[in-house]
């Protein structure tokens, strides 16, 4: 959390709020989470246009030609659009402040995975270590990327490298959807299999999408960058619903760590 959906509601609503505004200020308020690119470098971005936000992934890149400014959600990653006189909320790191004025905040109260990237050029920083886009991919460069690896299926959809922007929700639901066990290896699927997954995930995402992505409850819940609340978690056949019945057969859905996070799924119906 976030995953793909998310991202992509954040980066359309900063697209339509923010684009074609100029930066007055940039403030990073703890030091640790530029990631890649010095404070001055930050420092550069004033006075540029922001000309386009777009996504990778789970990451949210803004333009600001010719440099990108590159945001890791990680596990907790809020970023919110509001008036300077509205006070930020707790553990904000970065403010860009834009003409209007209006400012963009990122904040994010854990560490995992999460930052923000300033890049220079072509230079990639975190984006080289991203595979093809989860939407984007082609069924064909699906199951060649996928049937190279011998870890459990589930692992293989999370491995950022393999393919950006899934993660443990999509994923839960993307195998119920194609009754494959997330514990079957990914080189012994099949290629009939790997095509009717190639469609599921790409569905759930679009389907995520629309809607405006997942909020799940806890601490961190998901939120747009506007403060609405992700529609999709009504929608979840599978991720969350361990100890119930299962949409199609009625048994019981189990759970089991699997690549080091928690899968749901029916053992009757996900073989
Ligand atoms: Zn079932």
């Amino acid at each position: 959390m976030p995953e793909l959906p998310e991202a992509q509601t954040i980066a359309t609503y900063l697209d339509r709020n923010l684009r074609g505004k100029r930066v007055q200020a940039v403030h990073l308020l703890r030091r640790d989470f530029l990631k890649t690119g010095t404070p001055r470098q930050l420092q550069q971005l004033v006075g540029a246009e922001l000309t386009q936000v777009s996504r990778h992934g789970k990451s949210v890149i803004l333009h600001f030609p010719p440099r990108r400014f590159v945001i890791q959600l990680g596990m907790s990653g809020r970023v919110s659009v509001a008036a300077p006189s509205v006070p930020p909320e707790p553990h904000t790191h970065v403010v860009i402040a834009f003409a209007g004025p209006i400012e963009m905040r990122y904040a994010n109260s854990r560490r995992i995975a999460s930052g923000v990237h300033v890049l220079a050029g072509d230079e990639q920083g975190p984006l080289t270590l991203l595979g093809t886009d989860a939407l984007a991919i082609s069924v064909d460069e699906f199951i060649e990327k996928v049937i190279a690896h011998r870890t459990a299926i589930k692992a293989t959809l999370l491995n950022q490298a393999v393919l950006a922007g899934v993660g443990n929700i999509y994923s839960d639901e993307a195998l119920f959807r194609s009754g494959i066990s997330p514990r079957r290896p990914a080189n012994r699927v099949g290629p009939d299999k790997l095509r009717t997954l190639h469609q599921a995930v790409q569905q759930v995402l679009a389907e995520a999408i629309k809607i405006g992505g997942s909020t799940l409850r806890g601490s961190d819940p998901f939120a747009g960058a506007d403060g609405s609340v992700g529609e999709f978690t009504a929608q979840h056949q599978c991720y969350g619903r361990y100890g119930q019945p299962c949409v199609q057969c009625g048994r019981t859905l189990v759970r089991a760590t699997i690549g080091g996070r928690t899968s749901t799924f029916c053992r009757n119906c996900q073989k």
